[in-house]
């Protein structure tokens, strides 16, 4: 299955049915907060503008045992996240007890960082009011 939150699919690939639906509704109701709290809001808002659709799959442990990672590939989806929510659960070999920056929440908006700033389109690096403010100076 697949599920939409615009510019994001989030889509179980290689989970069976249950899981998979487990996996898209996690993430989707992760997406949904980022657009309801003030400072992740800006992240959802920059995704929106580089008009830029966005994968997100489970992690493939392509990195190590307790990651994430967002790449620009070829194809349909040109950004991709590989993000697991359930391998970051409080007392789990993921988080070291007192760190921040590593509930499941803080690792997607982690790899949506980084995706966006892979994703902008090319010339854009920077947006023109921050051009024009440091052109004056
Ligand atoms: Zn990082």
């Amino acid at each position: 299955m697949t599920r939409q939150y615009r510019p994001f699919t989030v889509r179980g690939d290689g989970l069976n049915d249950n899981a998979a639906r487990h996996y898209e509704f996690s993430v989707l109701g992760m997406l949904h907060s980022f657009d309801a709290m003030q400072t992740t809001r800006a992240l959802m808002k920059g995704f929106r503008a580089t008009g830029r659709d966005v994968l997100v799959v489970p992690y493939d442990f392509s990195r190590g045992e307790c990651n994430a990672s967002s790449r620009s590939e070829w194809g349909l989806f040109p950004n991709k996240v590989y993000y697991s929510p359930d391998i970051y659960y409080p007392g789990g070999d993921c988080i070291d007890p007192g760190d921040a920056g590593n509930s499941a929440h803080e690792v997607l908006c982690h790899e949506l960082v980084h995706a966006l700033r892979r994703g902008r389109k090319p010339g854009r690096s920077t947006p023109k009011r921050v051009k024009r403010r440091r052109s004056r100076s």
